[in-house]
């Protein structure tokens, strides 16, 4: 039997532990159809490449992930490196194996270079972000992995640059995930490329140590298991070296000698319930002296990535200290495979329900993460679950953070604001793209530019998805364009300023306009008009605010001018179904201190910046300001045109006697006869008397006089009227 025929065997013996339900003809199926996409290609050892693909196979049943990942796995280097495609797959084994495949070989695309922290970080989101499934990141690590493993056969150059991209980007994401047997040997053999001196240091010292201290390990592990079993605990115990890399960072890390690791040494003692942790946490200490201070309990407080175990120290025999590590099956098994043990109780759980769940647990781990200082990492899986993010790669390889939708123009301008204000095009992984192209995650953006672009267009505001560029694009139009701007602003300045009834002349007396421009923090007016222009200030807003600055100088002024009102002489129509004589489309509004409805006689009075408020004739405010001169020649006549329909505010006083339910029969009249009820005030006036205050609205008088009719007709009510 050959060698891959042998390793296959050795993966369906593997499966029939780890996932008993799989469809071995399936795998068999999946093995076969890799065999022949591989053909005759090799790997650098001379070995058929099938045995790689086999390998990652063998990684993922050893997880106990499902069925379709270990297909998956199997499949994984077909789309990139033979004529196999997407749809093939998908016809042979379903549409999920092949989504799968698809991530596990655009993650395979993206090129690293090694770059600062923070773009490692962005990096690591990216795959993530990308992954989308979270099975095809597993896939990616098992990948890495037995790459990792085979890689004595590859070129230094070659061993060195995976090693940094694994210890950087894949031996994280595998911790993150909570995988800390794959995390470790990840970073061992990472170290071994990077730094054969130090992991040959650090192995010596293990060696060397290790003949000394057999027998105390051997002897300490006898010792914990005999004593365990002597009180009734059903338990498994092991013992382990603390793994290169860790030791090597506690050395260069934290500047310790090789003999100040004090965990150099760790039993696991996996038992089969909590409750049974604590009891063997305390035959440990009373079998070895405990450490102050070194004392964990993760089961209490478990770790970002979901890790549990309680930790202890304690000083051995010979004086030797070690680390016990107590903990259940259930801990151990998500200890060693993280997340992808998580995924394995969810299998068999088919359809929408099976995808809630995968998902559930997925965002409970998010929302536990909110409290703990962890690296923001999960953020990232979030990021991918509620997308508003997309990563992409500048031709030199660094990763470039947008928010989601983003165009190649938010691209040019997070670079820099040259390259955004000359750009005349941009490619997408080398392809020509339009302006509002939606960049992908992992596209490789490259921007044209050129010293003879006219410049940003004021579209592009519309097309923009970040605040940065939308700002540095505002920045170009302030300094590029000023005539532009000013023009521009003036004229949306002046629409604004006619609207509300105001001309220049009005605003430009002296303790009004230069107050405000002040206040703008602009010092001409030509400067206010280019920041309306570019859009820095907005003409309404200024328009507000000469109002306010107009409104304030006329109530301090100890003589107001008089206003002359210039009616042009035009067919009047109605605004609000009111008429204003000789005036077309002016600012009609009503006063609060009537409300008047259709159908009352009413009156206009020309108001200051606020165009015509029209009064009932009968408002106690018209009545006295027909004594006041400065007054009185401002009120003009105006009546009632075509309504539309339109509904009148206004509002009513009850006076009723008070009881039970008076509240409530009068909302049950307004509710019958369909008026909308803005607010409703009651007050006990004294003498069982109350007053209720009522604002509501109505089409017009006679609907409003249905409504008192009725509403003087409820049991205890001596008046309606209106306010
Ligand atoms: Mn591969």
């Amino acid at each position: 039997m050959d060698r891959t025929e042998e390793q296959f065997n050795n993966l369906i013996k593997t499966l029939s532990t780890t996932n008993p339900s799989v469809n071995v003809d399936k795998i068999t199926e999946a093995y076969n159809f890799a065999k022949e996409a591989h053909g005759d290609q090799k790997r650098k050892d001379g070995s058929p490449f099938v045995s790689h693909p086999l390998a990652a196979a063998q990684i993922i049943a050893e997880m106990g992930l499902d069925e379709e990942s270990v297909i998956a796995a199997m499949l994984h280097d077909s789309i990139e490196d033979t004529p196999v495609t997407h749809e093939d797959i998908a016809k042979k084994f379903g549409d999920e194996v092949a989504e799968i495949v698809e991530g596990v070989t655009k993650l395979t695309r993206v090129v690293y270079t090694s770059k600062e922290e923070e773009q490692m970080e962005n990096l690591r989101k990216m795959l993530m972000a990308m992954a989308k499934d979270i099975r095809v990141i597993i896939i990616k690590i098992a990948d890495r992995l037995h790459n990792m493993r085979t890689m004595e056969y590859q070129s230094e150059e070659k061993q060195r640059e995976k090693a940094l991209e694994t210890m950087e980007i894949y031996a994280p994401i595998a911790y993150r995930l909570g995988m800390q047997k794959i995390k470790s040997e990840l970073e061992d053999l990472s170290l071994l490329y990077l730094d054969p001196i130090g992991y040959q240091e650090i192995k010596q010292e293990l060696d060397k140590r290790g003949k000394t201290y057999q027998e105390f390990f051997e002897n300490t592990q006898k010792h914990i298991a005999e004593r365990l079993h002597e009180v009734g605990v059903n338990c498994t115990v092991s013992g382990r070296v603390k793994h290169i890399y860790s030791i090597y960072r506690k050395m260069f890390g934290q500047n310790k000698e090789f003999s100040e690791i004090m965990d150099l040494y760790a039993f696991r003692v996996i038992v089969d319930d909590i409750a049974e942790c604590y009891n063997v946490l305390g035959y440990i200490h009373e079998m070895y002296k405990p450490l102050p201070g070194y004392f964990k309990d993760y089961i209490g407080t478990p770790k970002p990535n979901m890790y549990q175990s309680l930790h202890t120290t304690v000083i051995g025999s010979e004086g030797i200290p070690f680390e016990v590590q107590i903990r259940t099956w259930d801990m151990h098994h998500t200890a060693e495979y993280g997340i992808a043990a998580h995924w394995k109780y969810k299998e068999g759980i088919k359809g929408r329900q099976a995808d809630e769940e995968k998902f559930a647990w997925i965002r409970q781990l998010l929302e536990s993460q909110q409290d703990s200082d962890a690296p923001d990492f999960f953020q990232t899986l979030k990021i991918d679950m509620f997308a508003d993010e997309v990563f992409v790669f500048t031709p030199q390889g660094d990763v470039v953070n947008l928010p989601a939708g983003a165009t190649p123009i938010d691209f040019a301008y997070s670079i820099h604001s040259e390259i955004g204000n000359n750009m005349t095009g941009a490619t997408v992984n080398g392809r020509i793209v339009p302006f509002t192209h939606e960049l992908q995650n992992g596209d490789i953006v490259h921007v044209i530019t050129s010293k003879a672009s006219h410049g940003p267009s004021r579209d592009w505001l519309n097309i923009v998805k970040s605040g940065e560029a939308r700002n540095k694009i505002r920045q170009w139009f302030k300094r590029e364009r000023r005539d532009e701007n000013i023009a521009h602003g003036k004229l949306s300045f002046e629409a604004e300023l006619k609207k509300s009834g105001l001309t220049m002349e009005d605003i430009s007396r002296e303790d009004v306009l230069p107050v405000v421009l002040k206040r703008l923090s602009v010092s001409t007016v030509d400067d206010m008009y280019a920041a309306i222009g570019y859009g820095g200030l907005s003409a309404q807003k200024t328009v507000n605010r000469l109002l306010e600055e107009l409104r304030h100088a006329e109530r301090s002024a100890e003589k107001p001018k008089p206003y002359i009102w210039n009616a042009p002489q035009k067919p009047a129509k109605p605004v609000h179904g009111v008429v204003v004589e000789g005036v077309d489309n002016c600012l009609v509004k009503f006063s609060h201190c009537c409300s008047p409805v259709p159908g009352d006689d009413v009156v206009g009075f020309i108001t200051r910046g606020y165009g015509v408020s029209v009064h009932r004739t009968d408002c106690k405010n018209y009545i006295a300001s027909q004594d006041k001169p400065e007054e009185v020649h401002r009120w003009i006549k105006v009546g009632w045109g075509e309504t539309n329909g339109e509904i009148y505010d206004t509002s009513i006083q009850i006076t009723a006697r008070e009881r039970s339910g008076l509240i409530m029969d009068v909302a049950t009249i307004l509710n019958l006869l369909k008026l909308n009820i803005k607010s409703l005030n009651a007050r006990d006036i004294g003498d069982g008397i109350a007053m209720i205050y009522i604002e509501f609205g109505v089409r017009d008088r006679e609907e409003l006089s249905q409504a008192m009719r009725k509403l003087g007709g409820i049991h205890g009510v001596s008046e309606v009227k209106r306010v």
